[in-house]
């Protein structure tokens, strides 16, 4: 078994780009090379805003890298309880971004040409227990009434035309959400900035940000600086002490994959029918995908701290996985990954610009993969003042989260909780 994702050893050919010497200038240094700072980057360079990408590691090392590849509509919590939460007409709005930001993914890929496997077959939420199918269907009802969005209810009798599983007591499908491989989209993207003239430093971890005047940000690294109008900090869960509200604000969950060996084609069609992403109603829960290469992807929760527990965990999801497709029960894995999910305490994407000046956009807790290039394209529209002050997810007057070092061992402990909801709900 490999600590290799799949993604990463499945990447499309891409450089190893310098590390920053010396002393530059731009107009928009921006922290973070994945998804969303890479999409900040690339809606700058569009409008000809020159930019600096400074990245710790390489280009998609950190959740961009390393996610399922779902590319899904919503939010973690179903809408009629954001509705609830936060008002008909503010929920309105959050919908209608988690629509556009698959387009927006979808327009980029063709633009720019990104082989990244992007297929747009839709997602199937399944039902975990048959109360969960209830609430699936009011779920529907809800989505049509208030959006004029039209999904699917499956029974747990015909579950066979979506899955070959018994697992589940029905499903929710959206034909809109969709799959690709995460590393190659993402370094697909790098490209395209730098195509528009966008400077990209693999190896450059922005280790002190300085204001020496009001229209002025310097971000220094172990080997030069940056000089710049405009800051934006996308770490995202990889967030560290160099902004420490940011870190405040944010909880990072660990998340863990893996990936079979290759499956006959034929298999692969019975497993999924529809070659859907799919994850399910779980508190704890567990999703998965094809890889294009005939892999079953396949995802849940855990702590990889100690290589013995990594270990347990990955047998653990495998058992999990064979329980879900019993046909898998031989099937060799052949990569194990984890990395960091960003989960805010409202459990909804944040974006805005601090007092500071920083520009920000995190905490997609797992929908990542689909919010974070639309929120980078707005967050591009902020910084040149083109933005929509009524954005319902901005969250400019940011606080941190009350005895933050505890929420992530609260984390934890509402592990626990969760798995016995789970099993009594
Ligand atoms: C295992 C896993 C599975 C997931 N599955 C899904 C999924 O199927 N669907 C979905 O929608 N979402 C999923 N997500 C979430 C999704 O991947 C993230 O929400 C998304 O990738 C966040 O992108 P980002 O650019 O904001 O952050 P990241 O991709 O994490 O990028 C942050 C980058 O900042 C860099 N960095 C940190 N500090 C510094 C510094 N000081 N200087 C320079 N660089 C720095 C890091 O090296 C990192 O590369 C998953 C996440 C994980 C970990």
């Amino acid at each position: 078994m490999s600590d290799l994702s799949l993604w990463h050893a499945t990447a499309n050919k891409h450089p190893k780009r310098p590390s920053l010497e010396g002393e530059k200038t731009c107009d928009v240094v921006i922290i973070g090379g994945g998804f969303t700072g890479l999409s900040v980057a690339y809606h700058l360079q569009q409008r000809n805003v020159k930019t600096i990408v400074l990245e710790a590691q390489s280009v998609g090392w950190g959740a961009s890298g390393r996610n399922g590849g779902e590319v899904l509509i919503g939010y973690v919590e179903p809408m009629s309880a954001l509705a609830k939460k936060y008002g008909r007409e503010t929920a309105k709005q959050m919908f209608q971004m988690s629509m556009d930001c698959v387009d927006v993914i979808a327009n980029i890929i063709e633009k720019e040409n990104i082989q990244c496997d992007f297929f747009r077959n839709g997602n199937m939420l399944t039902a975990y227990k048959p109360s969960h199918l209830d609430s699936l269907k009011k779920e529907q009802e809800f989505l049509y009434d208030e959006y004029h969005f039209e999904t699917k209810v499956i029974e747990k009798e015909d579950m066979h035309t979506e899955m070959e599983s018994t697992y589940y007591h029905g499903a929710h499908i959206d034909d809109k959400s969709a799959i690709f491989h995460p590393l190659n989209y993402c370094l697909g993207l790098a490209d395209a900035v730098e195509k528009y003239g966008g400077t990209i430093y693999e190896n450059s971890e922005a280790m002190k940000i300085e204001h020496p005047s009001k229209d002025e940000v310097v971000v220094k690294t172990r080997n030069g600086s940056v000089k710049a109008k405009h800051i934006g900090i996308f770490v995202n869960a990889y967030t560290t002490d160099l902004h420490k509200l940011i870190k405040r604000a944010i909880v990072p969950v660990e998340s863990i994959v893996l990936a079979t060996e290759r499956l006959p084609e034929e298999l692969c069609k019975r497993l999924i029918v529809n070659n859907r992403a799919a994850c399910d109603t779980k508190n704890l829960l567990y999703y998965y995908r094809l890889s294009a290469d005939h892999r079953m992807v396949f995802g849940g929760s855990g702590r990889t701290t100690s290589k013995r527990d990594a270990k347990r965990l990955f047998i653990h999801l495998q058992k999990g996985m064979t329980e879900v497709f019993p046909a898998l029960k031989d099937a060799k894995v052949e990569y194990t990954w984890s990395g960091k999910v960003g989960f805010t305490i409202e459990k909804i994407p944040y974006i805005g610009q601090l007092d500071d000046g920083t520009h920000f956009a995190f905490g997609y807790a797992g929908h990542g993969a689909a919010m974070s290039t639309l929120l980078g394209k707005i967050v591009a529209a902020n910084i040149v003042n083109e933005g929509d002050k009524n954005n319902p997810l901005d969250r400019s007057n940011l606080k941190p989260i009350p005895f933050h070092s505890h929420n992530a061992k609260g984390l934890g402990i509402m592990k626990y909780y969760f798995k016995i909801k789970d099993y009594i709900s």
